[in-house]
């Protein structure tokens, strides 16, 4: 049997090929955890160490996919997310830690909330966080794609939580299906299409297309419709939160503002770009 040290080593030469030095060794830490089922410290502590159990064509499959810049979290099948462990694959995008930091403005702001409706859903990252960071909420969740409700539904059910998966689309009349809602939150597609360029090649080889882009001459297409839902679907008082591109915080501060959202709140993210935006209905 191999070292740890050496299957490490492996998995980091395949990874050197589409990340720095720094990023390949975490990424081949992550993949030997995995396929070995150590944790993190016991490869750092005792790296020398023959593995007693490994799957040989698991370790080629692994080595390659790295290659290939395919997501270290598809390759495993799995992420962590506000602690919690999602699954993932293609179809479905991995969630971001930026999104935690919506997730905990949510709870720190609204630790009453009775019902919250998470659009764009993805893996169900917001919606599940938040029906387990607030078990008194009843907590729905929409997506158009069907992927995405599938790995959701099964997200809620792993993690012990009930969220209620629909099929919406954000872009016609989603609202009439909501009323008397607490809490509005989404993590829409939001990266200009020109954007698509200069994206590593693990985010734009793999993830869904649907999940990501906006034409250029319209970036707020899905923030619009869903703040004019809202304001049908949310009580009077209840708040929309939604995570943002990084360029469009102005633009989204004049169309709340326009149409007649109060209390109107930017935040930074912890790479201190403008990243979230609260408002609340009149
Ligand atoms: N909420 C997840 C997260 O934060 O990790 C996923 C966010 S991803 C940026 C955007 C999601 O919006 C994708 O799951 C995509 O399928 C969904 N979506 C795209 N177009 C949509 C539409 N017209 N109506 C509803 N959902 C849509
Ligand atoms: N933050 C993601 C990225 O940069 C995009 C998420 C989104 O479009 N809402 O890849």
């Amino acid at each position: 049997m191999p070292t740890y040290a050496e299957i490490i080593n492996r998995m980091k030469c395949a990874a050197t090929a589409n990340y720095d030095e720094r990023e390949a060794r975490s990424l081949a830490l992550w993949a030997v955890e995995a396929l070995t089922g150590a944790d993190r410290v016991q490869l750092l502590v005792d790296p020398h160490r023959e593995v007693e159990h490994v799957d040989m064509e698991e370790v080629e499959r692994v080595e390659r996919e790295l290659s290939e810049a395919r997501p270290i979290q598809y390759i495993i099948g799995t992420t962590e997310f506000c602690g919690l462990q999602f699954a993932v694959g293609e179809g479905v995008l991995v969630p971001r830690p930026e999104t935690e930091e919506l997730v905990r403005w949510v709870v720190d702001e609204c630790p009453t909330a009775r019902r919250i409706l998470d659009i764009g859903t993805g893996s169900g990252a917001i919606a599940v966080s938040l029906a387990k960071l607030l078990p008194q909420a009843e907590v729905a969740a929409m997506d158009i794609s069907e992927v995405a409700l599938d790995y959701a539904s099964r997200n809620a059910a792993a993690n012990g939580v009930k969220v209620r998966v629909v099929q919406g689309d954000a872009l016609s009349d989603w609202a009439s299906a909501f009323e008397e809602l607490d809490v509005v939150v989404s993590n829409p597609p939001y990266v200009p299409e020109s954007d698509r360029a200069t994206m590593h090649r693990n985010v734009r080889d793999y993830e869904p297309e649907l999940a990501l882009f906006v034409p250029d001459d319209d970036l707020l297409r899905f923030y619009r419709s869903i703040a004019d839902g809202a304001t049908r679907a949310l009580r009077t008082g209840g708040a929309l939160y939604f995570e943002i591109y990084e360029g469009a915080a102005e633009q989204m501060i004049e169309m709340l503002t326009e149409r007649g959202w109060t209390d109107i709140e930017l935040r930074r993210d912890f790479n201190d770009k403008n990243r979230m935006i609260r408002c609340r209905k009149r």
